[in-house]
């Protein structure tokens, strides 16, 4: 596995400058393309598994976090507060407390429950400056994250459809988990207490465990303060463990919220809120995406997907055209011309990207291509439209092959 902060800047992905300050890295242009990419996918499969996205401010009154308990158990991972005219207003430490106000501004009914709500959304952790890093360590954050508010009898299926969602996810972004953890209070006051809501919380989440028959280990100490989770862990380049993913059970803020939903039989009841991400923070994610990787991105990740070498000055217009075709059909394309230098220094120096089409003078008259693929496979000449149809669809379907070789390729 590689150090993606050296990778990060070596293929131009990310950086930090003093003047910004540590832990607060800028993504440069390619870095940015691999997060957007990352985003979407990530906001179409909520859309796809019925969530509402919803967009949520990063600062809130302190009140807000008194409620929500964040300020008596997390307030050491939290930036001071600001006056403000009298107030105080806090960098956000999550995102849940937003959700929680935005499901009580209006009523709802047992008939829209579980009521799905995602968002990614910043936030923001005060870590000190000696352990800040890269991507993984760092003060602003963009979390993948979502709240379901649902019943009781909601939460098993909720918490397994999550997991689902993760399982798709790793399989779409070429990664592994290292193993599932049951995260567990451990002694202290940084959690709430509530003797029956953890017992009650812990037995759900070891039934759905033991459900989808997942290998898991037992941690305690790990929880979040308001209850227990199932932890996705990963691990990077030097085997430390961190956690990507996770599900949790809320009991907690829907009580201190006084949330509620009007049951089937027109009386109030509190709904459970199930918190979830499929991976974590963007930081996190894409650090571990380029380690996992070494910056040869699943091609619908990459920062530059087609690369396209005519091999003289004579192909150079052909190549152009294609490059236009490339970017009608959403394809992010360079077009590596001779001025480069010779067709094999072009190919070196374009070892990350997934496709490099080379256009000689017979594939400029007959409109086609010479595909090669990052793996150094070669195909036979086709048409430029096939090869772009057949890129497309694998980049929309996010999958992790670089050529469906089922189709007879
Ligand atoms: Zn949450």
């Amino acid at each position: 596995m590689h150090d993606h902060r050296k990778l990060g800047r070596e293929l131009g992905l990310f950086d930090t400058d003093p003047l910004i300050g540590a832990g607060l890295p800028y993504w440069l242009p390619d870095g940015a393309a691999v997060r957007h990419s990352l985003e979407e996918y990530i906001r179409d499969q909520e859309r796809r598994a019925g969530y509402w996205h919803v967009y949520s401010p990063v600062l809130g009154k302190r009140d807000l976090y008194e409620i929500s308990g964040h300020w008596s158990h997390y307030s050491d991972d939290m930036f001071p507060p600001m006056d403000l005219g009298g107030e105080q207003v806090v960098l956000r430490p999550s995102l849940c407390p937003h959700h929680a106000v935005i499901y009580r501004s209006r009523s709802h009914s047992y008939r829209e429950l579980p009521l799905r709500m995602a968002e990614l959304g910043g936030m923001y952790r005060s870590e000190p400056s000696g352990v800040l890093g890269g991507l993984t360590r760092v003060r602003a954050i963009q979390l993948n994250d979502a709240h379901i508010f649902c019943t009781l009898d909601q939460v098993a299926g909720e918490a397994q459809a999550a997991l689902e969602m993760i399982r798709r996810a790793y399989q779409a972004l070429g990664i592994t988990p290292a193993r599932y953890r049951l995260s567990l209070p451990g002694p202290g006051g940084k959690y709430v207490a509530a003797p029956e809501m953890w017992r009650r919380s812990v037995a759900l989440l070891t039934q759905i465990l033991d459900r989808c028959g997942l290998p898991y280990e037992a941690a305690e100490g790990e929880a979040a303060f308001y209850g227990p989770k199932i932890d996705v862990q990963i691990s990077d380049s030097v085997g430390r463990e961190s956690t990507l993913s996770t599900v949790q059970v809320d009991f907690h803020q829907p009580e201190r919220f006084g949330l509620h939903y009007i049951g089937a039989d027109g009386a109030k009841h509190r709904p459970v809120m199930v918190h979830r991400s499929i991976i974590g923070s963007v930081e996190r994610a894409v650090a571990h995406l380029i380690e996992q990787h070494g910056g040869a991105f699943p091609a619908w990740l990459a920062p530059t997907q087609l690369v396209i070498l005519p091999v003289s000055d004579a192909e150079v217009d052909q190549a152009a055209r294609l490059a236009e075709r490339c970017a009608d059909q959403g394809l992010r394309t360079d077009l590596a011309g001779p001025e480069h230098g010779t067709l094999g220094a072009r190919i070196r120096a374009a070892r990350l990207v997934p496709y490099q089409a080379v256009i000689g003078a017979k594939e400029a008259a007959d409109d086609q291509v010479a595909l090669r693929l990052r793996d150094g496979r070669r195909l036979n000449a086709l048409a430029a439209s096939e090869v772009l149809n057949r890129i497309s669809a694998l980049v929309d379907a996010h999958r992790i092959e670089l050529w469906d070789t089922d189709t007879g390729a």
